[in-house]
């Protein structure tokens, strides 16, 4: 079972696909469950029309792959409010971003926003054990309570992804503390994708015994 829960389209400023691409790709990849997570910031962003349009594609690919509709918030600088009122029914999951930014939203203000919000909700390209120093606290704890998932980015991007692949302590605690994961490739562009990356990275999940975002239908 392969996921990958972060990618971006056309309605992003920065994505160069468009969904059909993005699933068509993905679907002749072997990737099950393919997220569509575009940034909610790019002007002109109309998020009707990106349900209306992703909701087609899901249906379109029903047979060959399993397409969740989802959304990536920017916290530099902060959403606006709507968002929390309108998207919830709309979407399967949403992502916020780089929490463990000096210039990301505060930690216990994401969380207020995650309580508004009904839909599925996770911390994209954070560095969870960076938030435990700058707060003291167990954020373990706070995502397994708030139900936050946690996702694993395999862009390259982001330093915290191999500093957990070989932290035998780190993986250790996640797995513990029963919070649940995903897996993102972030994709802007399909020659950008590292498909055994992203195999080795659902593998690695499962390895850990938490449960998995969407991995089987949930
Ligand atoms: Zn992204």
């Amino acid at each position: 079972m392969v996921i990958d829960l972060h990618n971006h389209t056309l309605f992003s400023y920065d994505g160069k696909h468009t969904a059909y691409e993005l699933a068509d790709n993905a679907c002749s990849c072997g990737i099950d469950v393919l997220g569509i997570s575009d940034h909610q910031f790019t002007d002109g962003f109309d998020f009707g029309e990106y349900i209306k349009q992703l909701r087609k594609i899901r249906q379109e690919f029903s047979n060959r792959c399993e397409i969740k509709i989802g959304l990536e918030v920017g916290t530099r600088p902060k959403p606006d409010d709507f968002l929390a009122k309108s998207m919830s029914k709309s979407l399967d999951y949403c992502l916020f971003e780089s929490l463990d930014s000096d210039k990301g939203m505060d930690f216990f203000e994401f969380v207020e926003w995650r309580r508004l919000l009904s839909c599925k909700v996770g911390l994209a390209h954070t560095d969870i054990f960076k938030l435990e120093e700058k707060y003291g606290i167990d954020i373990l704890a706070v995502l397994k309570k708030e139900e936050i998932f946690w996702e694993i980015n395999t862009s390259g991007n982001y330093t915290y992804y191999y500093d957990f692949i070989t932290n035998s302590q780190k993986r250790e605690r996640v797995s513990k503390s029963g919070i649940t994961l995903s897996v993102g490739s972030d994709t802007h562009r399909l020659y950008e994708l590292n498909l055994n990356k992203l195999i080795s990275a659902n593998e690695l999940v499962c390895s850990l015994g938490n449960p998995v975002l969407f991995s089987r239908g949930r």
